[in-house]
């Protein structure tokens, strides 16, 4: 076994069908007393029932987050918190409502409680972004990290078909390039390797009955698991072409990472045997790659990046802001190597 350094977490989570109700417990346990409920305009309705179950104990709803935290609406959020005297943020929602928790937390320092109903994991992340000219800027601090979290697979019920399906490779992809991280560790990759067969496993029911909770609740547990591995260490050139297709050429994000992830894995596969290993365990396929792709078209998922609005044309600048800055990965990024990936892509290649 090679040496390795793990550092946990520190948060607590609640898990259970129902578990919102533990809220209103868990903001007094902080020894919170006045937090500020945030959603994006979708999702405002269910905001104004969890600030009703807190009473006395929200300082109000803020329905405005958006995808990507525009810096206008990072400050709007900093400016309502402040006059609505809140010392805590309750984000109920997806990614975009949680990393506008996190932008108010990374000035304020205050705490958040997430209460996540996609299965993108920042809840479990220290990660922050925010988008500003165009351009987003991510780090990490601690302060952004929740505090704590309850997942509650009754609020996913409602998450689209199309979305779950999505959502849930996007969830997938973390644990993927976990597997095979510079700061990976065993613990992490017990983590990465139930989180895939969680999930590989509850999508195609789900696909099948919407309404199924127990399915609803494996792949939300599956995706807690895939966002802890996020969290835990650097991702690699999946995320980093994920990053450029939607910074750049504003692809959707769950969409964009259904896509790639099959091609990013195919490229790495070779080079990353345990992970490799790992990943036919979770998935029972020999070729996990290639399930995942033919998973993924099965379940409705678009097949290629043109589908999202990729062209030719754009293939050569994924190339040079995937190979301009050195990172880790298990194989050398070349500009060859990104082109003939990016293409196999943009076409939704067989593999
Ligand atoms: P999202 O939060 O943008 O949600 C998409 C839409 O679905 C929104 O309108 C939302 O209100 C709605 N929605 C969410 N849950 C629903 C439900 N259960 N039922 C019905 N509608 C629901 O999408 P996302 O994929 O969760 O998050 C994407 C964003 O999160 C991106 O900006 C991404 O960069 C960020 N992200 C950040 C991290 C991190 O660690 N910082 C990790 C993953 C994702």
């Amino acid at each position: 076994m090679k040496d390795f350094r793990y550092q946990a977490l520190p948060m607590r989570v609640t898990f259970g069908a129902g578990s919102l109700k533990t809220l209103p417990e868990e903001v007094r346990t902080l020894g919170l007393q006045r937090v500020l409920v945030l959603s994006t305009p979708f999702q405002e309705d269910l905001a104004r029932e969890v600030s009703e179950q807190l009473g006395d104990l929200s300082a109000g709803v803020h329905a405005e987050a958006e995808m990507h935290v525009p810096i206008e609406s990072a400050r709007r959020a900093r400016e309502v918190a402040k006059s609505a005297g809140a010392d805590g943020y309750v984000a109920v929602g997806g990614g975009s409502t949680t990393g506008l928790g996190k932008a108010i937390a990374l000035e304020s320092g205050a705490p958040i409680i997430a209460v996540p109903t996609t299965y993108a994991g920042s809840e479990m992340t220290p990660i922050w972004g925010m988008t500003e000219k165009g351009e987003k800027k991510t780090g990490r601090d601690p302060k952004v990290l929740p505090t704590s979290v309850i997942y509650d697979p009754d609020l996913t019920l409602t998450l689209p078909v199309g979305m779950t399906v999505t959502s849930g490779f996007n969830a997938i992809a973390h644990a993927v390039e976990a597997l095979y991280a510079p700061d990976g560790s065993p613990i992490i990759s017990l983590m990465a390797e139930e989180g895939t067969r969680s999930l590989v496993n509850a999508l195609p029911l789900i696909v099948k009955d919407p309404t199924g909770t127990d399915a609803r609740s494996e792949a939300l547990y599956g995706a807690w698991l895939c966002g802890a591995t996020l969290g835990a260490t650097t991702m690699s050139l999946h995320h980093k072409l994920c990053h450029t297709l939607g910074g750049t050429f504003n692809l959707p994000h769950a969409e964009t990472h259904t896509v790639v992830l099959p091609y990013a894995l195919d490229y790495n596969s070779a080079h990353a045997p345990e992970a490799l290993a790992a990943l036919r365990r979770a998935t029972g396929a020999e070729n996990p790659a290639a399930y995942l792709r033919e998973l993924s078209l099965e379940l409705g998922a678009p097949s290629s990046l043109r589908e999202l609005g990729l062209t030719d044309s754009d293939v050569e600048t994924v190339v040079n802001m995937a190979t301009r800055n050195p990172y880790s990965n298990p194989r050398e990024v070349t500009a060859e190597g990104i082109r003939g990936l990016i293409t196999k892509a943009l076409n939704g290649e067989p593999l």
